[in-house]
């Protein structure tokens, strides 16, 4: 390639630095400022989905990482997928090592709107191996807005195994909500003949380790669409 044509790549993309902003603090001129970054670092905890399934999370859906897996999910900021895998990883790496890692699917009209399948990317950008084991199998509503026992409603059904088979699994979503949708993919996967052991989120709602103590009122911060 010739020189001009290196120069206009290299002002486009420092034209792309300057308009991107940090998700998590809003300063300009980075697509990630070090101290938002910081608070991506994994913090390891558990939840139960409603089924009594464990839940390895590994972070809390609330301030900066909330933000960023917003930034990830609904606005393409793809390049966010490298440190919220990283914490991904984190956790991945704590499961069991023969286990396949099976992604929550993605609706097509979450795919054909976003081009990619957040869970699917985050697994690569943990390091590991996605399993595309489930597929949706029938069109789902949004799960935003609805309660606990209305989500479990929605997504009953929604998923099958692309192929039968055995062995431990490991179930893989981005934002965990109730858990419901994780719940629907245990069912799935147990139904073509394979051992759901736990799951793995990126992110648990404030709200789902609430559910044990309070089942009330506190307002659905989800952006799970799938
Ligand atoms: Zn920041």
């Amino acid at each position: 390639m010739d020189a001009d044509l290196w120069r206009r790549i290299g002002s486009d993309a420092l034209a792309l630095l300057l308009a991107a902003s940090c998700p998590g603090c809003d300063s300009s001129g980075t697509l990630l400022c070090d101290a938002c970054r910081m608070l991506l670092h994994a913090e390891p905890h558990e939840v139960r989905t409603p089924q009594g399934m464990l839940v390895h999370a590994a972070l809390r859906y609330e301030g900066v990482p909330a933000r960023a897996i917003r930034r990830l999910k609904e606005d393409g900021a793809t390049m966010l997928a490298r440190p919220l895998g990283a914490a991904l990883g984190d956790i991945l790496r704590r499961t069991l090592a023969d286990a396949l890692i099976v992604p929550v699917p993605t609706s097509r009209a979450a795919f054909r709107r976003r081009g990619y399948r957040v869970p699917d990317l985050l697994v690569r950008r943990a390091g590991a191996t996605a399993h595309r084991l489930l597929v949706p199998a029938r069109q789902t509503g949004d799960q935003r807005g609805l309660g606990r026992e209305a989500r479990a409603h929605n997504v009953a059904g929604s998923m099958r195994a692309a192929r039968r088979g055995h062995g431990p699994v490991v179930i893989v979503d981005d934002v965990v909500t109730t858990g419901a949708t994780l719940d629907e993919a245990a069912r799935a996967l147990r139904a073509a003949g394979f051992v759901p052991v736990c799951a793995v989120a990126l992110a648990a709602t404030p709200r789902l380790s609430e559910t044990a103590r309070s089942m009330s009122t506190v307002s659905d911060m989800s952006v799970h669409g799938d």
